[in-house]
């Protein structure tokens, strides 16, 4: 599959892959981006575009061949060299879980639990399932939000502590702050988002963006001055 908008095979220090230009990722995270968009559709979108990313983030994983025989006869196909898991930074990155489960299954899912200090906007670590086994090669942080950066680093140095080899971020959307900093502290790892917005208001928040991406799925976003009451949809 050949990525839309950039080339997959650019080095990571060459920049992030960006992907708005895609019709139907564009289309989709408009309707995410939308304040209206309630939490259980949010969810699907988030879904939704999380398999487009992700699938677009996986194209250039190792392969090694391997001979199938079909009902018609042997053929010398293409199988995954390497072990893949995933490493979503809780809470808004468990929404792309069900994309990563989905496109590989059974793959091991590394849970990383970060805050962010309200004061500081430092990632602050409560919860952490990184380890060294099952093994894996290469890990890919979900996290739909990369916005001072902060939490994406500590991700990536937990997993180069366990010996992950390659790391790829995938994420919907960037700030140009969080895009430096992940740049500068791990040059290597890659990065694949959606679309990279303007810049991070003073709370830390990505403008335009989307609000906050766990309360947005979670209907938790009472103090958020765009929120509207919650009604379940369809009843
Ligand atoms: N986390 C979010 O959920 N949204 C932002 O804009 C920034 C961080």
């Amino acid at each position: 599959m050949t990525a839309p908008c950039t080339s997959t095979s650019v080095p990571a220090s060459r920049g992030p892959h960006v992907y708005a230009s895609h019709a139907l990722i564009g289309h989709k995270l408009a309707l995410l981006r939308d304040r209206r968009t309630q939490p259980a559709r949010f969810g699907q979108l988030l879904k939704e575009i999380s398999l487009m990313l992700l699938s677009y983030a996986t194209a250039d994983l190792p392969v090694r061949e391997a001979r199938v025989i079909t009902p018609v006869g042997p053929t010398v196909q293409k199988l995954l060299a390497r072990r893949v898991g995933f490493a979503p930074i809780l809470r808004a990155g468990a929404g792309m879980i069900p994309a990563a489960q989905e496109l590989v299954p059974g793959a091991p899912i590394w849970y990383l639990g970060l805050y962010r200090d309200e004061e500081t906007l430092q990632p602050v670590r409560y919860y952490d399932k990184i380890q060294e086994y099952p093994p894996i090669d290469i890990a890919l942080i979900l996290d739909p939000m990369l916005a001072t950066g902060g939490s994406a680093v500590v991700a990536a140095s937990r997993l180069k502590q366990k010996g992950v080899q390659k790391i790829v971020f995938v994420g919907l959307i960037a700030a140009p702050e969080g895009l430096a900093l992940l740049s500068r502290e791990h040059p290597d790892v890659e990065v694949h988002v959606a679309a990279v917005d303007e810049r991070l208001n003073e709370r830390g928040y990505i403008v335009p963006g989307l609000g906050d991406a766990g309360d947005r799925q979670n209907a938790t976003g009472a103090h958020d001055p765009t929120h509207e009451p919650f009604h379940p949809e369809g009843v």
